[in-house]
């Protein structure tokens, strides 16, 4: 049967046959399908979505298409962590060796920023000397010398997914869920740790803007995983606002050390603890003594020494007098007295993007020193003159007044103290999809 003919029946919203799903991925892989077919199945996709089985086969055959290094085999022990996105989220800096301090290995397959997101592996690569490029063989040396490595996805992980993802790019096909979930899974199943905590954000600075479509992401990611018998939990939380004070690179390396000596913004260390907590309760271990172990760990300097231990083993240099600053601030200011009622995560993650944290073509060079530090968050009463953010230029050459403008857009003052939602809504079991997403 033609590929045609499968294109045209998944057009008209009926499912896919098994082989349909392998010609598709194939042809992402080998490029034996013409670039207009593969374009076209992703609408129709993207338009009439998939079941969960046609899913789950989407993620196998997309796995399958480059290495498997089913790491489970090797490390049964070892915990992989995602977030579905935002801004100022600098937990998987701190979660990594936050768990190996309490004996939890973690290794995680990171990227580079995205849109209004940071990139992890940018963040990390502000530290002088850090290297993210790892093959197996080193994925097994990091985890053996330091029990935590942050490495970048090879060439040889899920390749179907490098080409259908450039293709989702460019024809308004990325925020299908089925494909996001197939894209996900497929690189963490590639990777293959036996644990997977789930970090699923809502709200304005998030791929999913509302909690019902965060829980049904979260949903989806979870059963993909159960259904490779993976122990996996998800988390839903907040991202209305930034998570940390810190949108950038070096200084969300900073944000990270600083909870990681016991210290550091409230809300990014409460994130990390639960999501860690959860991780070592899927490792089988109950919450109450998880968390205890967690907190004593940040308290004692432990958590700070495996950060170090985890810097040096990727070659860098864990000192952080030798992180790059900014050459020059900007301070933006409160115009009136009320309180934030809204800031607007999604742009001060642009912002922060275009002062020096992200790119606007693949090969822009980062300005590590830059980015932005909020000072107030949602529900927060201010007073005029106050200082709202801080806006960090580095060496690349930016028009700072127009920058300074949209951070300044980006928050909304009103005379009324406005609902703020818990930071972390639950689990998915807990979370009720129905719930209003109005805060
Ligand atoms: N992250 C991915 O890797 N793929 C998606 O489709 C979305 C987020």
């Amino acid at each position: 049967m033609s590929f045609v003919e499968a294109i045209a029946r998944k057009r008209d919203g009926d499912r896919l046959e098994r082989d349909d799903v392998r010609v598709f991925v194939e042809g992402a892989t080998r490029h034996n399908l013409p670039v207009e077919q593969l374009a076209a199945m992703l609408m129709a996709l993207c338009c009439r979505g998939m079941s969960a089985e046609e899913t789950n086969w989407l993620t196998l055959d997309m796995l399958s298409s480059g290495e498997a290094w089913e790491l489970r085999s090797s490390h049964p022990e070892v915990v992989d962590k995602h977030s579905t996105g935002g801004v100022g989220d600098t937990v998987s800096l701190i979660l990594a060796p936050l768990l190996a301090s309490v004996g939890v290995p973690v290794a995680m397959m990171a990227g580079r920023g995205l849109g209004h997101s940071q990139g992890t592996l940018d963040k990390l690569e502000a530290i002088p000397g850090f290297r993210c490029d790892h093959d197996r063989a080193g994925l097994d040396r990091l985890l053996d010398e330091a029990g935590a490595a942050i490495i970048a996805q090879t060439e040889e992980i899920a390749p179907a997914d490098r080409t259908l993802y450039a293709l989702r790019d460019i024809t308004a096909t990325v925020p299908s869920l089925p494909l996001i979930v197939a894209s996900i899974m497929s690189k963490k199943l590639a990777l293959g740790a036996g644990t997977l905590i789930l970090d699923v954000k809502w709200g304005r600075g998030a791929f999913r803007e509302t909690i019902a479509e965060a829980h049904e992401l979260a949903t989806a990611l979870r059963q993909v995983a159960r259904d490779s018998e993976i122990a996996c939990e998800a988390l839903i939380t907040d991202m209305n606002q930034p998570l940390g004070a810190a949108l950038g690179t070096a200084s969300e390396v900073r944000a990270a050390i600083e909870v990681l000596s016991g210290g550091g913004d409230s809300r990014l260390r409460e994130v990390s603890i639960k999501l860690s907590e959860q991780a070592m309760v899927l490792r089988g271990m109950d919450a109450t003594g998880a968390q205890s172990r967690l907190k004593a760990s940040l308290g004692s300097g432990d958590a700070l020494e495996y950060w170090n231990r985890m810097i040096v083993a990727h070659g860098g240099d864990p000192d952080p007098e030798r992180l790059p600053r900014p050459e020059r601030t900007h301070d933006i200011i409160a115009m009136r007295s009320g309180f934030v009622a809204g800031i607007a995560a999604d742009s001060l993650g642009r912002v922060a993007a275009a002062v020096g944290a992200g790119r606007s073509h693949r090969d822009e060079a980062l300005a590590f020193g830059a980015g932005i530090t909020v000072h107030a968050r949602l529900g927060d009463r201010v007073e005029p003159g106050q200082p709202l953010a801080t806006l960090e230029i580095g060496a690349r050459h930016v028009d700072a007044d127009s920058l300074a403008h949209r951070i300044g857009s980006a928050f909304e003052i009103s005379d009324t103290r406005p609902e703020v939602l818990e930071l972390v809504l639950g689990t998915v079991d807990e979370v009720d999809p129905t719930v209003s997403s109005h805060c």
